[in-house]
């Protein structure tokens, strides 16, 4: 009996031992992560942008990926370097589109064609719905063109897949990086069961709104598009924008017309141009 016991105890602390082993290695990469220090370029944008009213605690650096994540945003490290050159890559930044506006907002550039190049890893049963993606945003303006691309280095946007099963994202997309550029990648989260149908366009179409510079509806930091509704108003309407920050279905199909709210056209025309 009382050996039994030892045996019971010694088997008990063996797991508490391993329990606690755990815990220290997720400590460790913690500790690892806040060391890393952000460079002057990154320093210079979060600066930047806690000024035009994002919280700092909402700006968590991604060093991998070279900006801040904000839910399935993420803000190129480069941001405010680039805004000062006055000469971006191409086409011309325009003043007011400068980080000047969010919420239902942007920052970009005079749009053109846009090319997309889907990595070997997408998956392929969502290739469908990103084609009625990238359609849909083809005709909400003369100014704006996505077409596809098999040369992968004259890319614009890089369409491709991470895993996390612990993650809230379904996928991200990166900002422009202010140099005129649209966002230069967006990814879809494998660990997700996406369905391939109008859901997966919805998102998708989200998706390719942060390339083109469109912040969420719903989430406070800086300014508004001039005519939209506000934060609170989205917060209580699934369907006031396809840039909520939780993606719902609303009006979109794969036809014509597409499911642009009224805000979404606003901010399209705002911005781009009809
Ligand atoms: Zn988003």
């Amino acid at each position: 009996m009382l050996t039994h016991k030892f045996k019971l105890s010694i088997f008990l602390a063996t797991i508490l031992l391993c329990v606690s082993c755990q815990n220290d290695g997720l400590d460790q990469e913690g500790l690892n992560q806040e060391k890393q220090s952000l460079s002057k370029e990154a320093t210079a944008t979060l600066n930047y942008l806690i000024e035009k009213g994002f919280f700092e605690v909402d700006l968590l650096p991604d060093f991998k990926d070279e900006g801040f994540m904000h839910g399935d945003i993420v803000i190129p490290f480069a941001l405010k370097g680039n805004i000062d050159k006055n000469s971006p890559k191409k086409g011309n930044v325009q003043e007011k589109n400068q980080w000047y506006y969010n919420g239902n907002g942007v920052y970009y550039n005079n749009s053109r064609n846009i090319r997309y190049y889907i990595e070997s890893s997408f998956p392929t049963n969502l290739e469908y719905a990103l084609s009625w993606a990238a359609y849909h945003w083809s005709i909400s303006s003369a100014n704006i063109n996505f077409s596809r691309t098999y040369n992968r280095s004259s890319a614009d946007i890089l369409i491709g897949t991470w895993y996390n099963s612990n993650e809230v994202a379904w996928a991200r997309a990166a900002l422009p990086d202010g140099g005129g550029n649209v966002g230069s990648w967006m990814r879809v989260n494998t660990a997700k069961n996406h369905a391939g149908g109008e859901s997966t366009m919805a998102l998708l179409i989200h998706e390719f709104g942060h390339n083109l510079g469109y912040l969420h509806s719903d989430q406070y930091g800086g300014g508004q598009i001039p005519g939209t509704n506000g934060p609170s108003y989205h917060q209580n309407n699934n369907c006031g924008s396809v840039m909520k920050s939780a993606v719902y279905t609303c009006n979109w199909r794969f036809s014509t017309p597409s499911g642009w709210s009224s805000d979404d056209r606003t901010s399209i025309t705002w911005a781009y141009g009809n």
